[in-house]
């Protein structure tokens, strides 16, 4: 066994490549903000008409209660504006991100996000407007009115969330409430970035670095020497523990804050109030972590099996990011082009060509130029068609992120084709399922024409750190969030001990005799931003990533006819974009979150490709 591992390359830095300017890439590689505006004069008038719009609809103020048709003249007019908003505000803003040195470029987007405040402060006025009508009024308005019933949903979605509404007294104490309630992320952030003292230290290479958040990933990503790892986790973590105290004020502060909030609006706990807004009952967050909890097996052999491949003597925390192989496959974009749409058959033909009309009809923004935002998106501009924004280099990494952003994009592409403009924009609780999904095509396919077994074993590893990541990782979060919440609303004690037993047993939950604990990573909870930005946010990517997983059985086992009832739920669901509640959408595509099989479904595809892995590396060896 330890015979090929020798053989492996140590951590390579990346080859400088000399950065094309954005006019040396060919066209068909950037694509054409043409289709929003011709140019920044049709920009400018259409900007001017949104102004306009924005001061008709603050003067529509008091009209609401005269009847249905001026309730539905609102509508629409908040419709008319939020459409042009789209085009005005990404091509301005996609413009910008080509290159984000031109201030002038930069200037014209602050103009709209000016403009976009302005907007909100103008209708301000129509939720408590409209909510001083009864519903069973607006609900006989729109028996009467067609035109108006399409508003249905999202008005009598108001009318729910109104019974945690406070009387205008109350609602002001909040807002002026609201004021402070960032203060506890904005001292973590000040204190774990402004204030930090990067420590130095030395490598086994004899190479002195200064360990910023960067650095300490990449030495846990690409450095093959463990004790360089061990140090590195280490000089991190002690910048953590040194302050353990004040981090766990801080994250108190976060506590106290939600379980405020929560008890002045009537709510039984800070999971209830979180999750009320997209109507999404607790048992689901509850559900996740017990079933999840019940299935950490795979995750487990998964790294007895890295360390028996990695040759190591002890495993921690620090070892699980370094790949088992080296394999430099480099993967073309253009070689990409041709992969993408036949991944995707088992979503049938028309969301085929779908796909092939984005990837040839210059949506799609490949390569990195000088001043070019980094990272990946897909921005829905209604009205015109998603644009993506890519950096390509050729690793396999970018060719995942263009499948994850091509999933975005289909679902945008079929919700603004299918819904009206008030159900086009979808919420986050599904917005990552079919992304996820267009990754598991990708790589069922990937694994198909893979000739290489070291090809197969890192298109496996990209799997797998993907769900032990994005799905046991986020639900680790999310019952630590939830322990760590309970602990204020049962009036217990919040002290960094406490914080970091909770933190460590739920490690121990998780890996078992796979892992050799360190006692710092005990203090891993002080460091993670989400827990300070946004508390009970990060379970979305895992139940996300349980739909998905249930939904790729439904598409790819079972008849002929099966298949193609699974599909048809499948695009139903992303033709439905916002016009209704998540739970709801998601059941109606056959997945409901409150049952422990759908969570199960992760925990059978990880132990499904552990096994693959474990195959690939018995032949290689
Ligand atoms: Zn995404």
């Amino acid at each position: 066994m330890l015979g090929w591992m020798e053989l492996l390359s140590t951590a390579e830095a990346p080859v400088p490549s000399e950065l094309r300017e954005r006019e040396q890439i060919p066209d068909r590689f950037k694509w054409d903000l043409g289709h929003i505006f011709s140019d920044w004069t049709e920009w400018q008038r259409a900007y001017d008409q949104l102004e306009t719009q924005v001061g008709a609809y603050a003067a529509l103020q008091g009209t609401l209660a005269k009847g249905a048709d001026r309730l539905l003249a609102a509508m629409k007019l908040l419709d008319d504006i939020g459409q042009l908003s789209y085009k005005v505000w990404y091509f301005a803003s996609l413009k910008h991100d080509e290159d984000q040195r031109d201030n002038e470029i930069d200037a014209r987007r602050q103009q709209v996000q000016i403009l976009s405040a302005k907007a909100s402060q103008a209708s301000a006025w129509f939720n408590p407007e409209l909510l001083d009508i009864p519903l069973p009024t607006i609900q006989q308005w729109m028996t009467d009115s067609p035109a108006l019933a399409v508003y249905r949903f999202a008005l009598e979605d108001l009318y729910r969330q109104q019974e945690h509404v406070l009387d205008e007294k109350g609602e002001h104490l909040l807002s002026l409430a609201s004021r402070f309630s960032s203060a506890p992320y904005d001292a973590y952030a000040a204190l774990s970035t402004a204030d930090i003292k990067h420590p130095p230290i030395t490598l086994s290479t004899g190479a002195d670095i200064t360990l910023t958040y960067g650095q300490y990933r990449a030495i846990l990503a690409t450095n093959r020497n463990q004790g360089d790892r061990a140090k590195a986790f280490t000089a991190y973590h002690e910048l953590f523990a040194a302050n353990v105290n004040t981090y766990a004020s801080l994250y108190n502060g976060v506590l106290q804050r939600d379980w405020f909030h929560a008890r002045s609006r009537g709510y039984r706990s800070t999971l209830d109030a979180a999750l009320h807004g997209n109507n999404i009952p607790t048992t689901v967050v509850e559900n996740l972590i017990e079933s999840t909890k019940a299935g950490t097996e795979p995750l487990r052999r998964y790294h007895r099996l890295r360390k028996r491949v990695l040759g190591l003597e002890t495993y921690h925390n620090y070892d699980g990011a370094i790949p088992i192989v080296d394999f430099d496959r480099k993967y073309p974009y253009e070689d990409v082009l041709e992969w993408l749409p036949p991944s995707v058959e088992a979503l049938g033909r028309e969301y085929q060509s779908h796909m092939r009309e984005a990837l040839d009809g210059r949506w799609i923004d490949v390569y990195e130029n000088p001043g070019k935002r980094s990272g990946a998106y897909s921005a829905p501009v209604y009205g015109v068609h998603p644009y993506m924004l890519l950096n390509h280099n050729d690793t396999l990494d970018a060719v995942f992120t263009l499948a994850h952003e091509m999933g975005h994009s289909m679902h945008t592409l079929l919700s603004n084709a299918h819904q009206p403009f008030v159900y086009s924009a979808y919420t986050i609780f599904v917005a990552e399922v079919p992304s996820t999904l267009s990754e598991m095509l990708f790589l069922e396919y990937m694994l198909a024409h893979a000739t290489d077994e070291r090809e197969r074993i890192v298109l496996l590893q990209h799997a797998i750190d993907g769900i032990a990541g994005t799905f046991y990782t986020q639900v680790l979060f999310a019952d630590y969030e939830l322990q760590a919440h309970r602990l204020v609303e049962d009036g217990r004690p919040v002290t960094a001990e406490g914080l970091s037993e909770i933190y460590y047993n739920l490690l121990q939950a998780y890996h078992g005799d796979a892992l050799d604990y360190d006692e710092l990573s005990r203090v891993t909870w002080a460091r993670i931003p989400h827990f300070y930005s946004m508390p009970y946010y990060v379970y979305q990517y895992a139940t996300c990533f349980a739909s998905s997983a249930q939904l790729m059985n439904h598409l790819t086992s079972g008849s002929e006819a099966d298949r193609a009832a699974a599909i048809e739920r499948y695009l139903t669901l992303l033709k439905s974009g916002g016009s209704d509640h998540p739970m709801t959408l998601l059941q109606r595509a056959g997945v409901d979150l409150s049952k422990p099989e759908t969570v199960r479904a992760v925990v059978d595809q990880l132990d499904r490709l552990v096994t693959q892995l474990e195959r690939a590396i018995a032949k290689l060896s």
